[in-house]
């Protein structure tokens, strides 16, 4: 029988791929550019592309694409195939360095927000050799960068990989003050888990709301939801066990270590969670995970919904980033460690995360701000659009006992560091594991919980690394020259300083909003339109350019593709709305009430003294609702309208915000309130019920 080890990664051009089929000195020359970021010349180049070329013939590939990942989309491609003509009249396969290296796809349908002037609409991808370039179908995917002309990233690739380079290189600095002269490498590394909903092809095919937005725009619910939590603890359907186990194959095929699965917490929702890898190689992993999630759905007569808030009423979907920071010699810098010595070191590097997620908790924020997520931040099911920190109550104990200058209680009396007992070797604390926290520390990692399902993680990554490299370059700064007293004290004074972000609380209660931004000033940015402009707040703008993550032209063009993402996302739901309201939601309605009427008729026929009481009523309150129906409906047309007209991009968010998002709220409560008393065969498609306990 064929094993999981005969086929992992049988789809990779991965470390093993590369050392058989490459002379020693060309996988050397490799090996420098992905360990260090080392130069790659073209021969080497040349050498790699025929090497990558065969192979993939060798696995039935007969194109190539530069794989990159556009602002918006999950991933794009333009496939090229090998094959030259030769002069004998038959062809050849062949791929170049320089093809390898560099590629020309037409950037003018992809999102630039004016970076790209029309007559330069060319932008070019650049291989990241960091990534190992796949194989899927037929073809031979090289996961690329995509740039302008003029060097602006036009992609999430690009700032990620200066966010972790720009992380690396403060690290370094600050690992030097602990006489870590070894290391030559700090990386990030992420582990994304991923939720998301199974409902029936069949279905799906029924709602144009699926088919246009990902979302149900209507829907009353069901008379069992998710209060059993029966779903969560209960066995995984055959089906779905059949779609994971597929789902399994196909990923580690491609070298991605699926590892976890099980039910969420909705009905039809589950989680798939991979072992965890450098930042940019996670990302490329995810993006390839949530495209191969959807495909292999179909084959089973399944659809996969990615989208954050697919039912109204029911959990909705995230993506936790669980986040730690490493080095090339093995250790974990968000693990405590064993000795005092190494503890200072762990303190400096808490002290440097809890400072950046603080001061830029904005930039948190704003990375995870999309129309769909917008429905998850603060609603009970997801943390609050609030962010703060959860450390957990032993290593709170010990910071706390750092600020207030107090002996921790859970220390040995032993050595004295940082004025407080030595910080004890703790033990990864499971028992109080808040699911609340948007940011909690889970015992040698942080995890990032406020990401949608469908985001790329790339943003989260970009602003988090790029925060940590603003306190780490800061503390460096500061203490480069100094003795380990001045680290002593600078930890102390940064915990003093930013005790606010820390909140071991339940984020999801009511009172934390008004602790949180009314006594500690921490930010409440509800909505997209509310903090995607503040990107390019000063701070922001001097934190990421300063870093070289973005230029300022980069940051101005990403708030425009975003707030654009974020109308057009919710004008098409808008417009689906008016067009289900009227053409399938009106007619059936009215339909029933015929029905009834017809039905009154009859029987009024056979005895004419009938009261006739429930046709009246029935006849009575559809009517008003099909009237309201249509007056919603033309008011939601109306907004519409006005949107389109702003012509502004901000403003327009705004008016969304304001005026359209209320106008569909409106129109789906009567027409929900329809649905419930319709008779079921007249409904014109899946109900909530259906969709939920449909796969079975
Ligand atoms: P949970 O209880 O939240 O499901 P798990 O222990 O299953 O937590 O881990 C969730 C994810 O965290 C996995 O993808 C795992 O690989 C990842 N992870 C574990 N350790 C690290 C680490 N040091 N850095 C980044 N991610 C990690
Ligand atoms: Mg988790």
């Amino acid at each position: 029988m064929e094993t999981v080890s005969d086929y992992f990664g049988c789809m990779v051009f991965d470390d093993r791929v590369m050392k058989a089929k490459l002379s020693a000195k060309v996988y050397q020359s490799l090996k420098k550019t992905i360990d260090e970021g080392a130069e790659l010349n073209l021969s080497v180049a040349n050498a790699v592309a025929v090497a990558m070329k065969d192979w993939a013939i060798e696995n039935g590939a007969t194109h190539f694409t530069h794989w990159f990942q556009p602002l918006t989309g999950i991933t794009a491609e333009k496939h090229d195939s090998f094959i030259t003509p030769s002069p004998d009249g038959r062809v050849l396969m062949e791929f170049s360095g320089k093809e390898l290296i560099k590629g020309e796809p037409d950037a003018s349908s992809f999102p630039s927000g004016g970076l790209r002037a029309t007559f330069e609409a060319r932008g070019y991808t650049a291989w990241d050799p960091t990534s190992y370039a796949f194989i899927k179908g037929k073809t031979l995917c090289i996961p690329t960068a995509f740039c302008s002309y003029t060097g602006d990233a036009l992609d999430k690739k690009t700032p990620l990989l200066r966010s972790m380079e720009a992380l690396n290189k403060q690290a370094l600095r600050v690992l030097k003050l602990f006489g870590k002269e070894d290391v030559k490498c700090v990386r990030t590394s992420v582990g994304p888990e991923q939720e998301y909903f199974l409902i029936t092809k069949e279905m799906y095919e029924k709602r144009k709301d699926l088919i246009f937005t990902g979302r149900t725009l209507f829907g009353a619910m069901p008379p069992k939801g998710q209060e059993m939590d029966d779903h969560y603890f209960g066995v995984i359907k055959p089906r779905v066990a059949a779609y994971m186990e597929d789902l399994n194959k196909e990923l580690w095929k491609l070298g991605i270590l699926a590892k976890t699965e099980h039910n969420e917490v909705a009905p039809a929702q589950h989680e798939l969670a991979p072992i965890y890898a450098t930042t940019n190689i996670a990302t490329d992993h995810n993006q390839l995970t949530m495209e191969i999630m959807q495909k292999v759905a179909q084959k089973h007569g399944l659809v996969c919904l990615l989208h954050e808030k697919p039912f109204a009423g029911v959990n909705g979907s995230g993506k936790h980033n669980n986040w730690s920071i490493s080095t090339d010699t093995g250790i974990n810098l968000m693990s405590p460690g064993d000795t005092p010595y190494e503890n200072v070191q762990f303190l400096l590097f808490l002290t440097a995360v809890i400072k950046a997620v603080d001061d830029y908790q904005d930039l948190l924020r704003i990375a995870v701000a999309t129309a769909g997520n917008d429905h998850r931040l603060g609603a009970n099911e997801a943390p609050p659009a609030i962010i703060s920190i959860f450390l957990g109550d032993e290593l709170n104990g010990v910071l706390e006992a750092i600020v207030n200058d107090t002996p921790y209680a859970g220390a040995e009396k032993t050595t004295m560091v940082l004025g407080v007992d030595v910080l004890p070797k703790f033990t990864k604390d499971t028992t109080d594991r808040n699911r609340t926290s948007p940011f909690a520390f889970t015992g040698n990692k942080f995890e990032f919980r406020s990401l949608g399902s469908s985001n790329s993680i790339s943003c989260a990554n970009i602003m988090l690394n790029s925060a940590v490299a603003e306190s780490l370059k800061i503390f460096a700064d500061e203490l480069e020259g100094k003795d380990e007293a001045a680290i002593h004290e600078l930890i102390k004074r940064e915990l003093k300083a930013h005790q606010r972000i820390i909140f071991n609380g339940d984020g999801y209660d009511a009172s934390w909003v008004t602790e949180a931004t009314e006594k500690r000033g921490l930010l409440n940015y509800k909505t997209t339109p509310d903090c995607m402009p503040h990107l390019m707040d000063e701070k922001n703008v001097k934190m990421l350019t300063g870093h070289k993550v973005f230029t300022e032209t980069e940051i101005r063009s990403r708030v425009d593709i975003m707030l654009e993402n974020y109308s057009k996302t919710v004008l098409i739901e808008a417009n689906t709305m008016v067009d289900m309201a009227k053409k399938e939601i009106l007619p059936a309605v009215e339909a029933y009430a015929a029905e009834v009427a017809k039905t009154a008729g009859l029987k009024k026929a056979i005895d004419a003294s009938l009261a006739l009481s429930y046709e009246r009523k029935a006849i009575a309150k559809l009517s008003v609702l099909t009237d309201m129906i249509d007056m919603k409906a033309e008011d939601l047309e109306k907004v519409i309208g006005k949107v389109k007209a702003v012509g502004e991009v901000i403003e327009e968010s705004y008016e969304i915000r304001d005026a359209l998002i209320p106008a569909m709220t409106a129109l789906r409560a009567v027409c929900d309130e329809a649905e419930t008393i319709t008779a079921e065969k007249y409904w014109p498609f899946p109900t909530y019920g259906d969709l939920l306990f449909g796969v079975r």
